[in-house]
């Protein structure tokens, strides 16, 4: 174990020296209550310990740099090393955001141009980046949809509609938002159940959210009938986009007559997340939601770029974050836009897509796959199985940390017993995902020969099993000296 950098504290050890001072001591500029009794308890030590020791505890982190890392529904691909480039040059790192007009001119053109592609990509008439995050995203676009129902005078529509295979945080924005939520059954295919759908409309109805692919890494292949069903009966269809790296270039959420979707930057656009950084969740909407965007928008005039405020858009629901959202974060992704450009976008969509394919088929007949379907960016099995030896789902994601893989997300989606749902992305090339493949394989084999050995796993984390339950109801937060 790593010991805390305040236990490696020696007085007097120093790790910095400052230089010797050129101007004169002011007395008393701070007032005497306001000056500490005793030094502050900082660590004391060397610069070289200072290193070794955040070196070390960096490296008993997992991250994409270190390895393959299937989170599915997270999509952890790869961030290239050119968006760290861009966003990192003086021109955009030192530009405050309230410096307008003809100084920020350039910063403007960038979220500009990011919203456009944005707006290609789903097929949408208008655009915000402010949202910080999927979730905030989903409830802009929930607010958006308030605000244009209100709007309407059709204060009856208090429900939105959301399939059980959906993502949590599409129900938490929709109640956030101020709706009522109401659950539409999954079909055997994992598709929405049409008939439940329909027994299920009305006046009341607002909307209904749907990922497509769904959380199953399936693509919903009724969509058609259900825009008519949802539309028929005046509610609006948002779109979760979290999921966009399966569609990239191959179809819009626009074709798909969807009125609003969030596209998560931090998954589809290669910036960072997970630790890694702020992230961005973009909303796309049609012309019914436009008015209701929030403000500050960038717009073109000329070939100048100016801003729009609530003043200019009455209707907007006003601001969602400080500012302009992550600006750093518009940089990354929009590098990652021009560096594929169309053609390469979509071939991203269509390696993600194969990609998963090739681990599903390649897994089958080791673990149980609930739907007999081909997948797209993601597959999801079932550790059903290993169950019957005592192995469960959350054990066979412990055990692969002793083969130096993140487990894929385990228990998600809820509709699928002891599920693992793997997500490989484009960016690991054909050994690694064989490599990850044989992991599986193996734990699959120790399940069925000395299933005690996966169920004692991790042997080789510096924390073994942690008690869930009493980390829970009594967590050891504070440390004692
Ligand atoms: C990740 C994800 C979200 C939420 O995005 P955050 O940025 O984590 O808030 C919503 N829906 C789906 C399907 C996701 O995969």
């Amino acid at each position: 174990m790593e010991n805390l950098i305040f236990e490696k504290s020696k007085s007097g050890r120093k790790g910095y020296t400052l230089p010797k001072l050129d101007v004169p001591v002011k007395e008393n500029l701070i007032p005497n209550k306001f000056l500490r009794k005793e030094a502050a308890k900082l660590p004391e030590v060397p610069e070289t310990d200072i290193s070794r020791h955040y070196i070390r505890l960096s490296n008993l982190n997992h991250c994409i740099e270190k390895g393959f890392y299937p989170l599915g529904s997270c999509t952890m691909k790869y961030n290239p090393k050119v968006n760290e480039i861009t966003a990192s040059m003086p021109g955009f790192t030192g530009v405050h955001p309230n410096l307008l007009g003809e100084y920020s001119q350039g910063s403007l053109e960038i979220m500009y141009e990011l919203g456009e592609a944005l707006k290609t990509i789903t097929g949408m008439k208008g655009v915000t980046l402010q949202p910080s995050a999927g979730a905030q995203g989903e409830l802009t676009g929930i607010l958006c949809i308030r605000a244009y129902f209100l709007d309407r005078g059709e204060t009856n529509r208090t429900k939105i509609l959301i399939p059980e295979s959906a993502h949590g945080t599409n129900p938490a924005s929709a109640v956030t938002g101020g709706f009522q939520t109401v659950v539409v059954k999954c079909a055997a295919n994992g598709s929405i159940d049409l008939d439940d759908l329909k027994s299920k409309l009305g006046d009341d109805i607002a909307g209904i959210m749907i990922t497509n692919p769904s959380t199953i890494g399936v693509f919903e292949s009724n969509i058609v009938e259900i825009e008519k069903l949802i539309h028929g009966c005046g509610g609006l269809m948002y779109m979760d986009g979290a999921n966009l790296n399966a569609l990239l270039g191959i179809t819009t959420p626009g074709l798909m007559k969807f009125d609003c979707v969030h596209i998560n930057l931090h998954k589809t656009m290669s910036t960072p997340h997970g630790g890694g950084g702020p992230g961005s969740g973009p909303i796309c909407v049609n012309e019914k939601l436009v008015p209701f965007l929030p403000t500050p928008q960038v717009v073109k005039v000329g070939d100048k770029f100016e801003l729009r405020t609530k003043k200019d858009l009455p209707k907007s629901i006003g601001r969602m974050h400080e500012f302009f959202g992550n600006f750093a974060i518009f940089v990354r992704a929009l590098t990652y836009i021009k560096m594929n450009g169309p053609e390469g976008l979509r071939q991203v969509s269509e390696n993600a897509i194969i990609n998963a394919n090739y681990v599903q088929s390649k897994l089958k007949g080791y673990y149980a796959f609930p739907y007999n379907v081909n997948c797209m960016h993601e597959c999801v099995c079932s550790a059903d199985l290993q169950k019957a030896n005592g192995v469960s789902a959350k054990d066979i994601g412990k055990r692969m940390l002793d083969y130096g893989v993140h487990a894929p997300t385990t228990y998600f989606p809820l509709i699928v017993h002891e599920a693992l749902l793997i997500e490989p992305t484009e960016t690991e090339k054909l050994e690694d995902l064989d490599a990850f493949c044989d992991v599986l394989i193996t734990i699959a084999e120790e399940a069925k020969n000395n299933p005690q050995l996966v169920l004692d796993s991790p042997l080789t984390t510096p924390v073994r099993r942690l008690d869930d339950a009493l980390a829970v109801r009594q967590p050891n937060l504070k440390y004692e000296m």
